[in-house]
């Protein structure tokens, strides 16, 4: 069951660029960065409160970051869910026809179980779920 917003994943063609702006200008305490080989991507990360806002940056040309940027240019590139139970919400989403793009959950960035939901099905908006375990 989704409980709540986790975080919103934004693009960015360079983490050090925008550490100013979240950090000093926006103020949001920085978590951590770290980088995700399986997703190819360098992950920066600010507390906003509950919600944590996660910077995104391609680590290599074929990172879906990297073709997301080059179709769409930098910004917002997904909102992650917080679920309860992962493969039970992935279960009940493609049941309900949606597709996705992950039909098992992988590993993701702060040690977090992801799975991605397709924009095509989620009316434009990437969706992702997301759990501890
Ligand atoms: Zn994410």
């Amino acid at each position: 069951m989704i409980k709540k917003i986790d975080h919103i994943g934004i693009a960015v063609n360079n983490i050090s660029e925008q550490l100013v702006y979240y950090r000093d200008i926006l103020g949001l305490p920085f978590v951590g960065e770290e980088e995700v080989q399986n997703q190819q991507v360098k992950v920066a990360m600010f507390q906003a409160g509950e919600i944590r806002i996660e910077l995104l940056e391609a680590t290599s040309e074929t990172s879906p970051i990297a073709k997301f940027i080059a179709k769409k240019g930098e910004g917002i590139h997904h909102i992650a869910y917080h679920s309860d139970n992962i493969q039970n919400d992935l279960d009940n989403a493609k049941e309900q026809r949606i597709r996705l793009i992950n039909e098992t959950p992988q590993q993701g960035a702060d040690n977090k179980k992801i799975a991605f939901m397709h924009p095509k099905s989620t009316f434009g908006v990437l969706t992702e779920l997301c759990s501890e375990e």
